[in-house]
Parts: structure tokens; C-alpha cells; sequence
């Protein structure tokens, strides 16, 4: 299939951009195009105009502020922040999700602003911002909000951002000396979206959990933060994990029933909380 007809425009600085999503309400932002353009041209979207983000330098970047914010920009490739050391220092989670993300190929051009605004159930990135309590910077021609991701994913595909926004920054709040990571996910093959996935942050004492936030993505409508905030030692990890895939509600498809998917929440929970413990 291809697109229907639609206009072009690159600007090149972030006011240009908002200028025309004011005057073009119908207008999509592309990218890394990765899931905008198999949208477009399968005719599940036909914008009558696509702005282009990539000549604009200044969204794209890594940086860390001085109280330790982690400031990454919404045009930075997803590759560029698999390879960057800093945020292998700066956030251990991102550092063990990125690989997951679909293939090297795709990880060339695809974004963390274009990830997190697609805001697909079952991908890392969502998931990873909501167990880092991680804030969205989106700006319109008026200025700058910060929105907490927990109120960034509003539903099955959707964000808070408005039809005259962008996402321009995402900030990852500075990382404890306690705190240790856990990642773990199943898909058919490597590469391919998560039939169930578990990303989380332990904040660990003396080899016990004090408090967690986990974060479920794959197996429901929305990524979905479920914090832990009694300690937890290595006996009662089982427990906890099944308690939420419990309270879990999984949905069905042509790749996995529901039930296959609660079962994977326990497993994949209790995986990465005791990666957490044993890092
Ligand atoms: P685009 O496709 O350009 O845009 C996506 C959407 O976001 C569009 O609606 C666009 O208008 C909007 N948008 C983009 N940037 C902004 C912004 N700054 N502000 C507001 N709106 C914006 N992803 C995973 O997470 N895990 C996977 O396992 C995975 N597997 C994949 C496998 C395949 C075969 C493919 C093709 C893709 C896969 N993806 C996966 C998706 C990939 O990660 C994409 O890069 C990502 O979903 C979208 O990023 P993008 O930069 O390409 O955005």
C-alpha cells in the first residue's frame, strides 16, 4: 500500500514546528517515521501534513543536570541512547531495556520522543518512564508543561499531548545509590514487541527491597506502574509476583490468551525483581 497525497514541511527550529501545528491541526509530526509511515501507508492515518522533526537540532541530545536529571531530547535515536555510557551510568533501567526494542535496523531512526508519543501497549520505553517516575516536557506555542508520566498515558495508544504539542525533552529523575534495576520481557522472537513485559526499579537495604516500582507493559491497554511499598526479602518475591499478576487484567489476542499472559507477569516479575536484588 502506499500514503495517500499529503504536504511536506522541515522546519527548523522547534517555534517553526509549533507554528505550523497551530495553523494545521490535521498535521502529524514525523520522526523516525518506524510506526508513523507502516500507519500511513496502510491508510490507518491520512494527514494532510507531515512535519518533519528531524532538521531540528535541538531536540535531539543527552544530557545530565546538575542535581543528576537525566534530560534526554525527543529526536534522540533509540540507538544512540543504547550506546550512550552515560546513560548506562546515569539510568541502569534504560540501559537494559533499549536492546529490546525491535531490531538494530529499526533502532537506527527510531526516537524516544516517537516511541513515547505512539505510546504502544507493549512497548519498553513507556514502561521504563513509569518505573523511573520519569516527566514529559511538551511544548506549544505558549511554552513548556511537565507532565509525570503516570498522567502521560492516557489509554490504548494514546497520550495526554494535544494536536498543537510536542514532546521536546523527556527527564529521568537522578538515580539513588540504593536503587537497582530489573528488566525482563517475552516475545516470540527477539526483536519483536513484548507478548508481556516487567520493567522496575528496587530501591534495595541490605540485600532487602524496600520499595519497588513496577511497571507492566505487553499484556495490557495501557502500561501500567504497580508500586510496592512494603519491604520485600528474596522468600516473599514469589508472593508479590503473584499477587499482581493476580490483579492483573490481561487482554487477549491472536498472539496469547489472557491466561498465558497473567502467567507471564508472575514469572517475568519474580525475574526481575530477583535481578534487582542479585545486581
Ligand atoms: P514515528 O513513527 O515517526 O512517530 C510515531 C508517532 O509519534 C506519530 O504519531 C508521530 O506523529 C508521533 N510523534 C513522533 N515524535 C513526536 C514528538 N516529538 N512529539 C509528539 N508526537 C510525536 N517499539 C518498541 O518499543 N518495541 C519493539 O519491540 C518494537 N518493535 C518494532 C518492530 C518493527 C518491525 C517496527 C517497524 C517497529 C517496532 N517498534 C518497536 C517501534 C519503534 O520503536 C519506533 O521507533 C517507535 O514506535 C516510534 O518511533 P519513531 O521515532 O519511529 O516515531
Amino acid at each position: 500500500m502506499k500514503p495517500a497525497a499529503f504536504a511536506y514541511r522541515a522546519p527548523a527550529s522547534i517555534q517553526e514546528a509549533l507554528a505550523l501545528l497551530e495553523a494545521n491541526r490535521e498535521a502529524k509530526l514525523l520522526a523516525g517515521g518506524q510506526s508513523l509511515v507502516p500507519v500511513l501507508n496502510f491508510r490507518l492515518a491520512s494527514p494532510a501534513l507531515l512535519i518533519d522533526l528531524n532538521r531540528i537540532g535541538a531536540l535531539a541530545g543527552i544530557r545530565e543536570e546538575a542535581d543528576g536529571t537525566l534530560v534526554i531530547g525527543a529526536m534522540t535515536r533509540h540507538r544512540a541512547i543504547e550506546k550512550s555510557e552515560q546513560v548506562r551510568c546515569a539510568n541502569p533501567l534504560l540501559a537494559l531495556a533499549m536492546p529490546h526494542i525491535a531490531h538494530a535496523q529499526i533502532r537506527n531512526r527510531g526516537t524516544i520522543g516517537g516511541s513515547l508519543a505512539h505510546a504502544d501497549p507493549a512497548a519498553e520505553l513507556p514502561a521504563v518512564c513509569l518505573a523511573c517516575d520519569a516527566e514529559m516536557a511538551i511544548q506549544h506555542a505558549g511554552g513548556t508543561r511537565r507532565l509525570a508520566a503516570g498522567a502521560f498515558f492516557s489509554g490504548f495508544f494514546s497520550t495526554a499531548l494535544k494536536p498543537t504539542e510536542l514532546l521536546a525533552e523527556v527527564r529521568f529523575p537522578a538515580w539513588p545509590a540504593q536503587r537497582r534495576a530489573g528488566f525482563a520481557e517475552v516475545s516470540r522472537r527477539h526483536g519483536d514487541f513484548a507478548l508481556a513485559g516487567v520493567a522496575l526499579t528496587a530501591d534495595v537495604d541490605n540485600g532487602r527491597c524496600e520499595r519497588a516500582r513496577i511497571a507492566l507493559f505487553g499484556a495490557e491497554d495501557v502500561p501500567r506502574l504497580v508500586p510496592l511499598e512494603q519491604p520485600l526479602d528474596e522468600k516473599r518475591i514469589a508472593d508479590a509476583a503473584r499477587a499482581i499478576a493476580a490483579g492483573s487484567q490481561p487482554r487477549a489476542d491472536h498472539h496469547a490468551s489472557a491466561e498465558y499472559r497473567r502467567e507471564l507477569i508472575e514469572v517475568l516479575v519474580r525475574r526481575a525483581l530477583e535481578q534487582a536484588l542479585a545486581s
